[in-house]
């Protein structure tokens, strides 16, 4: 095995797979308020195919992959998916992100079938804007009882996610960065990205560097290295505090000179870039009875074809998917 780069010379060694387009809640940053035009059953890619795929990712050296969707725990039998993954040798570490919402039931069977750690997006700790932000009746009290249960069957570590939007939520940033004082919180601020939902715009945006002024009222932060994982957030805590703080950026300072994942979505195309459009579809070459040469040579040109960075900050938007169907 003598691993991916692509031509940026970035070492490319983790796979963000989205097992569905479905989700339970309809997020206002994420999805519109009557949902989306949801894919086919037959065209969503099975188990088992995901499992080729990541078998073949893995031999060219991918070694981390996450699942996500939509939500990845409306999809029955995930379980499965995970013990199938955790059999490929050179797959270290499976990850999940999750609302939550499902995240109590099945916390112990996911453990159990070899997943190590889960992040969880919250935005906010009251119920009535739990209902606002998610369009949804669903229960926050749900979401944290699963967070809870996520730690006490050894999920390590749990994230927390909170995309901050002014006007909104942005009014909780000192209650959750509170939570990581006094409890094992590990609560990450993401700058909201201003498509895809409709019900938060532009204007909601927030910089980092606002955040972290307010989070001066209690106390400095002093860096950290993250627990486990290297992604884009940079953390940091307060003196003697029991969790975390990390800042994701992806307006204000964008992290692409660091990037390495590629994404699958949940209809089988191997996408470079979360905010670009180009995609490489390796379902109908799966179906049609590719090689294992053959697959792993369309995830080498995958990797191949990931531009330098995403233009978002220059007002570039991705058209072609919402977030639930990419795998954000
Ligand atoms: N259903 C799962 C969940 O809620 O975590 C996984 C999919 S969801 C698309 C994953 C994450 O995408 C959300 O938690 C949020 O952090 C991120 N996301 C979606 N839309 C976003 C936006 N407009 N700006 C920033 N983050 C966004």
């Amino acid at each position: 095995m003598t691993g991916l780069s692509d031509s940026f010379q970035r070492p490319i060694n983790y796979l963000r797979i989205s097992v569905t387009d479905r989700c339970d809640l309809r997020c206002i940053y994420c999805m519109p308020a009557d949902g989306i035009g949801l894919m086919a059953h037959s065209d969503i890619l099975t188990y088992e195919e995901i499992y080729t795929i990541a078998q073949a990712a893995a031999e060219l050296g991918i070694n981390k992959v996450r699942i996500t969707g939509g939500e990845p725990l409306v999809r029955s039998g995930l379980p499965r998916l995970i013990q199938m993954l955790a059999c490929i040798n050179t797959i270290d570490d499976i990850s999940l992100t999750t609302n939550g919402t499902l995240l109590s039931r099945y916390s112990a069977e996911l453990k159990q079938a070899g997943l190590r750690r889960v992040n969880v997006s919250l935005d906010t700790l009251r119920q009535d804007r739990f209902e606002l932000i998610t369009r949804s009746s669903n229960n926050l009290g749900d979401v944290l009882e699963g967070i809870e249960l996520a730690k006490s069957v050894g999920l390590n570590p749990v994230k927390l996610n909170m995309v901050v939007m002014g006007g909104i939520n942005d009014d909780e940033i000192l209650d959750f960065a509170t939570k990581t004082v006094n409890e094992e919180w590990h609560v990450r601020f993401i700058e909201f990205m201003p498509f895809g939902g409709k019900g938060a715009t532009a204007s909601h945006f927030i910089p980092i560097s606002d955040m972290r002024e307010r989070l001066e009222s209690l106390g400095e932060l002093e860096s950290c290295l993250p627990s486990v994982g290297n992604g884009p957030a940079k953390y940091f805590r307060f003196p003697h505090a029991r969790g975390t703080i990390g800042f994701i950026t992806p307006i204000s300072e964008h992290f692409c000179f660091h990037c390495n994942r590629l994404r699958l979505t949940a209809d089988g195309k191997l996408r470079p870039c979360l905010l670009a459009e180009d995609e490489i579809d390796l379902k109908q070459p799966l179906r049609s009875g590719i090689s294992s040469v053959g697959l792993k040579r369309l995830i080498e040109e995958a990797v191949a074809s990931k531009p330098l960075r995403h233009h978002l900050a220059e007002g570039y938007i991705p058209k072609d998917r919402p977030f639930s169907q990419v795998g954000g």
